[in-house]
């Protein structure tokens, strides 16, 4: 028996296909690949940077699925089902929207695909899938499997190893996917078996993928004591409220942390007071000032994530929070408009107040474009909005920004390592950013 893999692209753009320079291996496809029994072949296919050989034999076809890759996915299970062969889809957006995937395919996995994949490949095996297979959010019972990250090899990847500690997050920022998915909870991995994980792989360089890797603060502190003897960098996603705790933070840098990933989101307190993003409403209002300097004094690089489109946002505010950004010379700064995931409060409030846009479902609808907005907001167009973002991109990313901020000596120009790091990352997500903008969805 032979199973194929697939990661879609997101889409392409205006006149040609879409090769994302800045793709990281997709951790979770190693994980099934690592479950999969060795008596069955295992294959991969990116689709953000090869073409999918459809026409290859193979029994049974598995698709990751985000909200952004979901028209992708359907075209690519249109293309495979043709061919006779069976499509599972897993992920997210089948999670969030069962009714939507199971239209596009044999089956679905609803919810974390570690529990049910072995019971899909026993049933695949005697031709008889069912059509959901149903698990629980959990953290990734990995049973003692490592990943297989063979499945990675040749498709040049980024030279960083993807790993996660733990899923899901216990905040309730109502846009949330991920509080929706996992409903507030969140999950970790026994430390040993993510050391045995490191340990198993070559590379020194690693980025925990954990939605939000400081949710559980006295677990956070026992993987980073553990971390310390291998000698390892690492960078992560984590919220804001990381800076209150200094052991926390002192066990971070000890284990060789070079920054984090933060959602800032918003500097108006009211925004989010709206959204329920309490990791940082306290601070909003003196624009994080004390929060960066302790990030700053400890040398952590900050990859600032700032969401656009609240009820209180103007061109003015959008203007400010670019300033801000530079200001604090932030490695790099990702301005995405506030988008009306599935299945969130954000999107059941948009849509009782009928401010949903393309039909309410942006991610399948043939107009919609990548960093466009989805809805009306409030004090701002639709295009007023995605044009403010726009300018925020590119003012972030103009050379004299780009070159200013290098210029850090607390944290981008800290030492070599640093500065290698500022000066290989920062231009390719510059210039992934202005290839993505405007993106269609899917091929066709
Ligand atoms: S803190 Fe981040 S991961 Fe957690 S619910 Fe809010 S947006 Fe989601």
């Amino acid at each position: 028996m032979k199973v194929t893999l697939i990661r879609p692209n997101i889409g392409r753009r205006e006149h040609s296909l879409y090769v994302d320079e800045g793709r990281m291996e997709p951790l979770m496809l190693g994980i099934l690949a690592g479950l999969t029994p060795p008596d069955i072949e295992v294959v991969m296919h990116d689709d953000r940077m090869e073409i999918i050989p459809y026409d290859d034999p193979t029994d049974l076809v598995a698709i990751t699925v985000e909200t952004y890759t979901a028209r992708r996915s359907y075209e690519i299970s249109r293309e495979y089902r043709k061919r006779g062969v069976p499509v599972i889809l897993g992920g997210m957006h089948p999670t969030l929207l069962p009714d939507e995937a199971s239209l596009n395919a044999d089956a679905i996995m609803i919810s974390d695909a570690e529990m049910c994949w072995s019971e899909v490949l026993d049933d695949a095996r005697q031709g008889r899938l069912k059509s959901v297979y149903r698990s629980h959010p959990a953290c990734p019972p990995q049973f003692n499997r490592l990943p297989d990250r063979t499945i990675y090899n040749g498709k040049r990847y980024l030279p960083l190893t993807l790993i996660q500690f733990g899923r899901g997050c216990t905040f309730g920022c109502s846009y949330c996917a991920v509080s929706a998915y996992f409903e507030q909870t969140h999950w970790s991995r026994p430390v040993r078996e993510v050391v045995r994980e490191i340990e198993a792989q070559d590379r020194k360089l690693l980025f925990f993928v954990d939605d939000n890797l400081i949710a559980d603060i006295p677990r956070a502190k026992e993987l980073f004591r553990e971390l310390i003897p291998l000698g390892i960098r690492w960078v992560s996603q984590a919220s804001l409220d990381m800076t209150t705790d200094r052991e926390l933070l002192d066990l971070m840098v000890k284990s060789g942390c070079l920054g984090h990933v933060i959602g800032f989101e918003s500097l108006n307190t009211q925004n989010l007071i709206e959204v329920n993003k309490s990791p940082n409403m306290a601070w909003a209002n003196d624009s994080y000032k004390e929060q960066i300097g302790i990030l700053r004094d400890r040398g952590l690089q900050t990859w600032a994530a700032f969401t656009l489109g609240y009820d209180h946002d103007t061109v003015e505010s959008i203007e400010a929070t670019t300033e801000f950004a530079i200001a604090n010379k932030f490695c790099f700064a990702a301005f995405n408009i506030l988008m009306p995931y599935p299945h969130t409060r954000f999107y059941a409030e948009l849509a009782r107040q009928n401010r949903l846009l393309y039909d309410g479902r942006w991610w399948l609808h043939p107009e919609y474009r990548l960093n466009y907005a989805a809805f009306q907001p409030a004090l701002l167009t639709p295009d007023e909005l995605t044009e403010a973002c726009f300018r925020a991109r590119s003012r972030f990313n103009s050379i004299p920004s780009l070159v200013s901020r290098a210029l850090d000596f607390k944290t981008n120009m800290r030492n070599l390592l640093r500065f290698g790091i500022y000066m290989t990352y920062t231009p390719l997500f510059r210039k992934e950013t202005f290839k993505k903008q405007g993106m269609r969805f899917g091929y066709r």
